[in-house]
């Protein structure tokens, strides 16, 4: 294609420059084996069906789109695995290039990070034992002790009611270690984003349910660091836009969340 031929053209000067200034791409790593950019991507993989391990292998709604995304782009991915709450600090402390672990676009995260076009409705939904008859709303909470995910957005709405409810609250670094811990009857609740609870209590069986409607309507995006890598972030866009064009989007959604 005209377009690739000419952009490579522009992209050998460019390089040769990148060598000797400290512009935005200097964090990037270059693979050995090819001439293409190497994106170091930060995931949370316990957190199916967007990221998690199987058979060896890191897969996922997140994992695959951001593999199609690279192939649609020209780019490589390097998986990096870590708590949920160290992506944002790894992105800021350069040891990412992008972030993605089911990460709900907020005002918050904004200051710091810039996301691409949402890719996914989520929003954060309170969960009890299948067998409690007690909690019916956040309200019911009081004088209880609720689980939350440290870092996340269900953390944070948590931390925002738990004293005008009255709740106290315990942390863990992951989303399994949360919902063990309402199994066991540790905690009475938790909150965790809704697709990904509602796809654990039907895959693992899991004796726990969904408390009424979901408490907000955050959506997923993919997230660079704020003002560094407007580069990553057009062609993340640009890929998501093409894969929704293609179908391939919605293939990846299918092939975890249809029945
Ligand atoms: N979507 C939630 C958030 O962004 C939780 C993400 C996660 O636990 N991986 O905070």
């Amino acid at each position: 294609m005209k377009k690739s031929i000419l952009a490579s053209f522009l992209l050998v000067p460019a390089l040769l420059l990148g060598a000797c200034n400290s512009g935005d791409d200097t964090e990037k790593s270059s693979s050995t084996d090819s001439d293409k950019e190497v994106y170091k991507v930060g995931i949370d993989v316990t957190y199916p069906p967007f990221e998690f391990e199987k058979d060896g292998k890191y897969v996922g709604i997140d994992v695959e789109l951001i593999e199609a995304i690279a192939e649609d782009q020209g780019f490589e991915v390097e998986l990096k695995a870590m708590d949920f709450k160290g992506i944002i600090p790894a992105l800021q402390a350069g040891q990412l290039d992008v972030a993605m672990g089911g990460m709900s676009i907020t005002d918050d995260r904004k200051k710091v990070v810039d996301f691409s076009e949402p890719y996914f409705d989520a929003g954060v939904s309170l969960i009890v034992s299948d067998e409690n008859t007690d909690i019916e709303s956040v309200e019911d909470l009081k004088g209880k002790r609720v689980a939350v995910k440290k870092g996340t957005v269900g953390a944070n709405y948590a931390t925002s009611i738990a004293s005008e409810v009255g709740f106290e609250m315990v942390q863990f670094d992951d989303s399994p270690s949360m919902f063990l811990d309402v199994q066991n009857g540790n905690s009475v609740a938790l909150f965790e984003d809704y697709p990904v609870i509602s796809y654990a209590i039907a895959q693992q069986d899991l004796p726990l349910k969904i408390v009424g409607d979901r408490l907000n309507d955050d959506q997923y995006g993919i997230g660079v660091l704020k003002g560094k890598n407007q580069e990553i972030l057009d062609k993340i866009n640009e890929g998501l836009e093409n894969l929704k064009e293609s179908g391939e989007y919605q293939e990846i959604l299918d092939n975890y969340l249809a029945e």
